[in-house]
This record gives C-alpha cells, sequence and structure tokens, in this order.
C-alpha cells in the first residue's frame, strides 16, 4: 500500500471573509495529543459516528483518511489527489458529520457535487452509512428522473445535499434548493466533472453559494481546468495526495495485443479463467455494450448492460443487481467506470481501450478495491499504439504483456467494430514481454500539514433556531 504525502500549499491568502473558530480545532488537538492514536479514536469523533464505523468495519482510516481528516475538521480547504477506491468519501464525509453534530442547524449546509447519478448515489450511501446513529439526513439529488421526490425531500431541509451539477443548478434556477446557507462544498472527482462538460453549470452553481465556506476538492488528475479552478476556490488548501494516475498495487494488469476480429474470442477466453468469477467489460460505446452484453446472456452467462441509452431505472436495476451478485458480467461503457464502488470484482477487461490513460486507471481501479486484489486486462489493438505509448508513459511503466491463447478464432459476427487485421501475438519488446504479470507499481510519499481556524456554522446559526427547534422540524 502506499502512503499518502500531504503539504501546504497556499495559494492565496486567507480570505478576509474567515470567520475564526474560537476553540474547537484547539481542544481537539490538545485532547487528541494525550492519547496514543490508534483507529478512528485518533480524531476524536462524536460517539454515534465511532458506532457506525465500527459497524461498518472500518478499523483503520486509510492513508486518505489520516491526511485528510485532521485539517477538514480544522476547517481548512482541502485539494485531495486520489483515485477511487482509496476511501476518500469517508475521508470527508466524517469530518463533515462530525462537524454538523458540532454546529448544527437548517439545511443544506452541506453541497456535494458529484459528476455520475451513480456516484452521487453511492456517496449518499457512505454518509447515510456513518451518519446512521444521527438524525443528519441527506438528499441525493440528479436528473434524468422527475424532479417531483427531490424536490419534496428537499423541503425537509436536509443538512446534506449531494447531487449532480445540472440537477442541482435545475433545482437552483427553479427556486427550489436554497443553497444561501450552504458552508461546506465538495466537488468530487472534479477532473471527470470538466471531462463531461459540467464545469459551466459548477461555476454557476458556485457564484450562488456563500463566499465564506470550506471547500473540499477531489480528483484523480490535476488538468490545467481543474488547477485553475483550484486555484480560485480554495483558500490556503492543505493537499493530500496518493498516488495519481497510477493503478493501485493490489491491481494485477496486462495486455493482449489482439486484432479486432479475434477480441470477441479472446472475452470468452478471459471470462473462462477459473478465478473469473464477476467482471466488468469495458466497450467505446452504448452500442457495443448493448449488442455485448446481449451476445454474452445468448451464451447462457448472467450479463446486463450499463450504457447511457438506458433509462434511470434500468441503470439502477443493472447496477443494483451487479451488486447484489445476480449478473456476473457488467458491460459498461464509461460512465461506470469512477467512482462506482462494487466489492469483489475479480477482472476488469477493456474490450476497448478507454481515450485517456486516466481513464484507464480509473476503468482498472473498479477491481482491486479496499483490501481486495484484482486482475484487469486490455485489448489492444494495432490501432491503438499511440494510446499504449502515452499510457504507459504516463503510468511510469510498461504495461506487462500476454501472450494471447493459441487457435482463437476470429469471430464470424463483430460487434460493429473496425476491419479485423491480422497480427496478434506476443508484444516484442524488451521487459514487457518477458515480466508478463509483473505489474507496474505506483508509489507516493508523506509529508505534514498545517492547521488554520475558520469558523463554519456558529454566525449562521444565529437567527436560525436551535439545534432543538430544527430537531423537531418536519422530521
Ligand atoms: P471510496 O474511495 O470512498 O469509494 O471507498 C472505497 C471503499 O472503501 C468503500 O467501500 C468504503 O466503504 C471502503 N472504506 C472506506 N474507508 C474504509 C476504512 N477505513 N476501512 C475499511 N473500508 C473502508
Amino acid at each position: 500500500m502506499t502512503s499518502a504525502f500531504a503539504q501546504s500549499n497556499p495559494v492565496r491568502p486567507t480570505s478576509p471573509h474567515t470567520r475564526n473558530r474560537p476553540t474547537k480545532g484547539h481542544a481537539r488537538s490538545e485532547r487528541a495529543e494525550t492519547r496514543r492514536p490508534s483507529g478512528f479514536d485518533r480524531f476524536d469523533l462524536d460517539p454515534r459516528l465511532a458506532r457506525a464505523l465500527a459497524e461498518a468495519g472500518y478499523d483503520e482510516p486509510r492513508p486518505i483518511q489520516v491526511e485528510t481528516i485532521p485539517a477538514c475538521l480544522d476547517g481548512r480547504d482541502v485539494m485531495g489527489l486520489a483515485q477511487t477506491g482509496t476511501g476518500k468519501t469517508a475521508a470527508f464525509a466524517l469530518p463533515i458529520l462530525q462537524g454538523l453534530l458540532e454546529e448544527p442547524g437548517d439545511g443544506p449546509l452541506v453541497l456535494v457535487l458529484a459528476p455520475t447519478r451513480e456516484l452521487a448515489r453511492q456517496i449518499e450511501n457512505e454518509i447515510r452509512t456513518l451518519a446512521r446513529y444521527t438524525e443528519i439526513e441527506t438528499v441525493c439529488v440528479f436528473g434524468g428522473v422527475s424532479a417531483a421526490s427531490q424536490t419534496k425531500a428537499l423541503r425537509r431541509r436536509p443538512e446534506i445535499v449531494v447531487g449532480c451539477p445540472g440537477r442541482v443548478l435545475d433545482l437552483l434556477q427553479q427556486r427550489e434548493l436554497d443553497l444561501s446557507w450552504v458552508d461546506t462544498l465538495v466537488l468530487d472527482e472534479a477532473d471527470h466533472m470538466f471531462d463531461m462538460g459540467f464545469f459551466r453549470d459548477v461555476r454557476k452553481i458556485l457564484a450562488a453559494l456563500p463566499k465564506d465556506r470550506q471547500n473540499l476538492l477531489f480528483s484523480a488528475t490535476m488538468p490545467k481546468e481543474v488547477r485553475s479552478l483550484a486555484d480560485q476556490i480554495l483558500n490556503d488548501p492543505h493537499v493530500v495526495e496518493l498516488a495519481h494516475t497510477k493503478p493501485s498495487e493490489r491491481i494485477d494488469h496486462f495486455l493482449y495485443t489482439v486484432d479486432e476480429g479475434r477480441k470477441r474470442a479472446l472475452l470468452d477466453h478471459v471470462l473462462a479463467q477459473e478465478d473469473c468469477r464477476t467482471a466488468i467489460v469495458f466497450t467505446r460505446t452504448k452500442h457495443r455494450a448493448k449488442r455485448l452484453a446481449q451476445q454474452l446472456e445468448k451464451q447462457g452467462r448472467s450479463a446486463v448492460a450499463l450504457q447511457g441509452n438506458m433509462s434511470q431505472s434500468q441503470r439502477d436495476r443493472a447496477m443494483e443487481g451487479f451488486r447484489a451478485g445476480r449478473f456476473e458480467i457488467l458491460v459498461a461503457t464509461d460512465i461506470a467506470a469512477r467512482g462506482l464502488d462494487v466489492a469483489g470484482i475479480d477482472y476488469v477487461v477493456n474490450y476497448d481501450v478507454p481515450n485517456t490513460p486516466e481513464t484507464y486507471t480509473h476503468r482498472i481501479g473498479r477491481t482491486g478495491r479496499s483490501e481486495a486484489t484484482g486482475r484487469a486486462c486490455t485489448f489492444v489493438t494495432g490501432e491503438d499504439r499511440a494510446w499504449l505509448r502515452d499510457t504507459e508513459r504516463i503510468l511510469g511503466a510498461p504495461i506487462p504483456s500476454e501472450t494471447l491463447p493459441e487457435g482463437l478464432p476470429t469471430a464470424a459476427a463483430g460487434l460493429g467494430g473496425r476491419e479485423p487485421r491480422t497480427g496478434g501475438g506476443r508484444r516484442s519488446g524488451g521487459a514487457r514481454g518477458a515480466s508478463s504479470r509483473d505489474g507496474s507499481r505506483g508509489g507516493a510519499s508523506g509529508g505534514a500539514a498545517s492547521t488554520r481556524n475558520r469558523s463554519r456554522r456558529g454566525g449562521r446559526r444565529s437567527g436560525r433556531g436551535s439545534a432543538s427547534g430544527r430537531a423537531s422540524a418536519g422530521r
């Protein structure tokens, strides 16, 4: 497991609007110093959160949690560079919940923006798990479904709103969502948010938020657009970086060089491996995902597609079925590549290579989650050479190559892909061919953080009713 490093990274001076958080941060660190830190005890969290953590089986904080939680608790802005599967949701959810327990108020006080509905739902579920012994409410809003139940839920003034930018903006413009009390903003998967063209919506949402707030920004990569947004919104952030763009050490990843016409047979070979009980197969297009899932079903496999042409309820059914083990194979487009957390996926198969090296890391990160190990294989055609070169350069190591199985037939019916080409076989060239399945391993380094006190909810609570008054309001 790689270790995290953190550094203080002054981006711009402390905002003149910053209020002082009187003693909370100091009291916390004094109390913590008198104890030997162990497990989650080191964060001195509310017993209701500690109970939920214990029940969820979270014994030891993950590196991103060790590095992020103290700074968040101190009210600092945080920039977390971490890929999914590292435990980053709890890294921001725990301090947020702690803050809401210490300083309650009518919501929404916390806004979490995520690029996809699946990720938003997953965040909502994680927050609900951790908040199960509190009265804190979380509502999730996203497009593709009727807004009626979401607006109804928002009228209960939940403390936390998790949502995708499009729907959040719609609800804001319809005055169904009041963001004027938000004092903590989380931007999750900011790079993906940019890739999906959400930045314009995000900027409009930012303009509707109070200026004086805590900002927590998470991104697996730091393209210049995300860097520029971070520079604009983060105030003296605490920066936590985990090995980004590098696959997890627990993932054994390798590639096959194969022509388009034999991909289908190669997939059968991979899915027939003894250690492949569950798999996500990624295709480039929605159409291919649909066709491939249908073909696998016809072969008697329990497969389901997850692609953007499906309705929200179809997508939910596919995800839930896969999560519950009713389907062994999920054939997905990149919509499923980020953030999704399904335990125990044995294989990720890149039937088609992803668009970017970053997406490669995200896709293969669907296996090897948490403490589990996983395997990821990529089908590379002659046309993917430039992609391979770029990806290996960014990963800093070649992706080990596997020899094609003997006698692989060319599929009679293709999947609408490019024309079959001749070729395949073991990739030539040095360490790559020889080091089959050695895997390339990412690294990371460590460091320390400084603290800054900052007020969160106290000022806003005045005139908004006490915690007890709030607890009885419409709950
Ligand atoms: P995330 O990166 O937030 O998607 O988290 C990946 C997975 O790790 C999720 O299933 C979490 O429930 C789980 N997780 C997060 N923190 C811990 C922890 N400290 N101990 C055990 N599991 C954790």
